[in-house]
């Protein structure tokens, strides 16, 4: 039987039951691949609706990276408006960002429905420049004030007064982003869903798909299940269940660490309880919780296995932020898998009647997972076809065995240029 790996969330989750195994052959509307955030939103959405519902997960809920990630939920997607705009026009890309800010909400909803309510002197999310950037700080207010956005740039000095790092400069902050605990989350979505009377069953890997007459068949290790429509929410840990969609995802690693308590050090650091990263592409992410830790993230790779020193290397990232953290010691380190698309949006729609996918949320999961299940919920139960405002952004092939090679390659390359970019300035 599989477990949670050892990272922060899983050490302090609150709900600490599990669900059964299936076993026999069930029969059900909808059938639902994939225990993360994307299956479960769509699991209970249609179980809310009244409708007859089973997710499987091959490990635990909230085994992949729904239970493992740095619990920033902030509007937006992994790419910005303009690459939406480049594909899908500007008025898609308007409708998709306001779609993803209802679904900041639609979540924090969730949360306070749930017991988990967000303390709303931990809202907001603060992104720091490693350069100079003032003017494209405000460009950039300005361009995303008339789609909602409340922006609000803060200048060098009141940025380093919240982030005692001369690493930074300028900063942009989002007041409407928040952190949550995400496995705390996804297990009570179970829970929710299994109170509607919807089946939940952990470690029980879909095997095979096929299509028998209007329906499919999902064949597990010890039961099987008949549906009409099936969705396919798997994640960074796609497998070959649907050879087309493993094709057009590359499953991509990063990496967190938790600290030990350390409150009043941290003072000295970081005085904001707000979620922070910087604006690399593959840039440092972080916030202080509540029980006086430090959750710190960053890096990715196209290789999937963990780097031995994984602990070590995220120490080195933070102390060269922060050398005022130098001592703080390290609890736990995790790494997790996020699904990209080349075209970096997530992959929402159906490729035949009845068959549904709902994944490739990259690095920008837990508002865009809400999204992409309430629209393929509502798709389902209502005819709803908002779901086709992701058409653009289709399931475009990976590049096969060179896929993960060009994806390190541009990220080395894009590494590089941050470092010259900094390099020029610190001269
Ligand atoms: C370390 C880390 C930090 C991150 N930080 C943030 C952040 O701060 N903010 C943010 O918005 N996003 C963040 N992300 C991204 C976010 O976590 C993901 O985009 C999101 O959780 C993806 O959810 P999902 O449901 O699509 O996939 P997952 O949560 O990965 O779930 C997929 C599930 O499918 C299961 N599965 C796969 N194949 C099968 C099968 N054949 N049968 C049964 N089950 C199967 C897997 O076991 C897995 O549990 C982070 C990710 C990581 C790894």
């Amino acid at each position: 039987m599989s477990d949670y790996i050892d990272c922060h969330y899983a050490r302090t989750r609150a709900d600490r039951s599990a669900c059964p195994f299936l076993a026999g052959p069930l029969s059900v509307e909808t059938a639902i691949v994939g225990g993360g955030l994307a299956g479960l939103t769509v699991a209970f959405e249609l179980a809310r609706r009244g409708r007859s519902v089973a997710l499987i997960e091959g490990h635990r809920i909230g085994w992949g990276a729904s239970g493992r990630n740095g619990g920033f939920c902030a509007p937006g997607f992994a790419t910005g408006i303009d690459g939406i705009a480049a594909r899908a026009g500007n008025e898609t890309a308007r409708e998709l960002y306001a779609l993803s800010r209802e679904a900041v909400l639609y979540v924090r909803d969730n949360l306070d429905r749930l017991g988990m309510k967000v303390d709303p002197a931990r809202m907001g999310h603060i992104s720091a420049r490693r350069v100079p950037a003032r003017a494209e700080l405000e460009e950039y207010r300005d361009k995303m004030a008339p789609l909602g956005a409340e922006l609000r740039v803060l200048p060098t000095p009141e940025t380093r007064a919240l982030l005692k790092s001369d690493a930074y400069f300028e900063s942009v902050v989002e007041p409407q982003a928040f952190a949550m605990q995400p496995l705390d989350y996804a297990l009570a979505l179970a829970r929710e869903i299994e109170a509607q009377r919807g089946h939940v069953c952990e470690n029980t890997p879909a095997l095979a798909l096929h299509k028998v007459g209007a329906s499919y068949r999902l064949m597990t290790p010890r039961g099987r299940i008949s549906a009409r429509h099936v969705v396919l929410c798997t994640g960074g840990y796609t497998g070959r269940l649907l050879p087309r969609l493993r094709r057009a995802m590359l499953p991509i690693a990063t990496y967190a660490m938790a600290t030990e308590p350390c409150a009043e050090l941290l003072d000295q650091a970081i005085a904001t309880p707000m979620c922070v990263s910087d604006d690399r592409r593959a840039g440092d992410y972080y916030r202080r919780l509540a029980d006086g830790r430090l959750l710190w993230g960053g890096r990715i790779t196209a290789r999937t296995r963990d780097p031995a020193d994984l602990a070590a290397l995220l120490h080195r990232d933070m102390r060269a932020v922060y050398p005022q953290l130098g001592d703080v010691k390290i609890e736990t380190a995790w790494s997790g898998l996020m699904s990209y698309a080349r075209h970096f949006m997530p992959q929402i729609g159906s490729s035949e009647e009845g068959l549904w996918h709902c994944t490739a949320f990259g690095g920008h999961g837990l508002n865009t997972t809400a999204l992409g299940g309430r629209l393929i919920a509502a798709a389902i139960a209502e005819g709803d076809d908002r779901y086709r405002l992701f058409a653009p952004f289709g399931l475009d092939w990976n590049g096969g065995p060179f896929g993960p090679v060009a994806a390190q390659l541009v990220y080395w390359k894009l590494q590089a240029q941050d470092w010259w970019a900094e390099r020029k300035i610190r001269r």
